[in-house]
């Protein structure tokens, strides 16, 4: 049987339209500034998000670097969830290459900072503090789409304070195609209403978008033109990138409205779960499913799963993210697995205890 792969939607394999894509792409030197088809991405997605210029990127950590660096000078700070991507998950390159101080601050299960926390992070200009130059947000958060009403208010705040704001949208064409759906409205409609919000936005194509590699920063021409040099200085210049960024425009083209299908699978998964004794669905929007485990059964759960060739990850309670190279056959046969765990592991009085602790 065909492996399940809902470890992250960063697993996916070009399409045969997307491969043919890259192979017929025409090609530059970025470096020179002559690949067109690296020219072609970034006005689209900077027309897209709304902004004047986009920057094409290997990576979402090094866009959203590129932006922190735009942003911020050394010894400026900027406001970042403590949970938030660019905080935890990028191996502190705002501070470590940046100079940047980072101000995390508590997020609420939602993922959102509360405005008295965000008004009392913002430092007085006084010799003794850093200079408070940056509000970061992320959409969506562990697949969770935030709340336009949250996104209005938070953005209003920074700017009364002074502040520029950047959202890191790696998976913000799931919020887009989950909003449109909850307004009937277009993904692309809602991905502006969101941008709008933003001084600069990264956009991954690398995950549900179904691209091989990269992302984009978008912001204004001044913007990018810093985040251009600094792209450059993190060894993020490529060459024929054309080849990449070929597959990125296949992807705007072909695989944004089709995201609501993995929202679909990810919500037959968390209805497949729902209800099962040994097991609470924590959260389930988007493509993203988080599931807790009693009793620390979480590994065991893990390992029998990937001896059904189901793979999931669990480093924060268990996490199943549906993408383009999985269907409901494949749900179906890892809710099934899940059963069946649960139902020997209930049965079995003697299953040794576990200790809970972080897997
Ligand atoms: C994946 C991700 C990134 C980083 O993208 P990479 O391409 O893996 O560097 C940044 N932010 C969020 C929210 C992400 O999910």
């Amino acid at each position: 049987m065909k492996t399940v792969d809902l470890r992250s939607d960063t697993v996916t394999q070009p399409t045969p339209a997307m491969r043919e894509a890259m192979l017929t792409a025409p090609l530059g030197d970025d470096v020179y500034g002559d690949d067109p088809s690296v020219l072609a991405l970034e006005a689209r997605i900077a027309s897209l998000t709304g902004k004047q210029a986009a920057l094409f990127m290997p990576t979402g950590t090094q866009s959203n670097l590129c932006a922190l660096m735009a942003h911020c000078e050394r010894g400026d700070e900027y406001l970042v969830g403590q949970n938030a991507h660019t905080y935890r998950y990028e191996g502190g390159g705002a501070a470590v290459l940046g100079s940047i101080q980072p101000q995390p601050l508590v997020q609420d299960a939602k993922g959102q900072m509360s405005l008295v926390d965000i008004a009392a992070a913002i430092k007085p200009d006084d010799a003794h503090f850093a200079r408070t130059r940056l509000l970061a947000l992320e959409n969506t958060w562990n697949g969770q789409r935030m709340p336009m009403e949250y996104l209005q208010q938070a953005a209003a705040l920074a700017r009364q304070h002074g502040l520029a704001v950047h959202l890191d949208g790696a998976r913000v064409m799931n919020a887009a195609v989950d909003q449109a759906q909850a307004n009937t409205s277009d993904a692309f409609t809602e991905l502006r209403a969101i941008t709008d919000l933003f001084d600069s936005v990264s956009v991954c194509f690398s995950k549900g978008l179904g691209a091989p590699v990269g992302s984009a920063l978008c912001g204004s021409k001044e913007l990018i033109h810093k985040a251009h040099r600094v792209r450059k200085m993190l060894g993020g210049g490529m060459r024929q990138s054309g080849v990449l960024a070929a597959a990125a425009l296949h992807a705007l083209d072909h695989h944004v409205h089709r995201l609501s299908d993995d929202h679909a699978l990810a919500k037959r998964l968390a209805d497949g779960l729902r209800g099962l004794s040994g097991l609470t669905v924590r959260s389930a929007q988007t493509n993203i499913v988080f599931v807790d485990v009693a009793d620390g059964r979480g590994p065991a759960l893990l390992e029998h799963l990937r001896q059904a060739n189901v793979l999931a990850t669990g480093l924060i309670g268990l996490r199943f993210v549906t993408h383009i190279d999985v269907d409901e056959q494949g749900i179906d046969h890892a809710v099934a697995c899940v059963k069946d765990f649960l139902q020997s592991a209930n049965g079995a009085t003697s299953a040794p205890a576990r200790s809970g602790g972080p897997y």
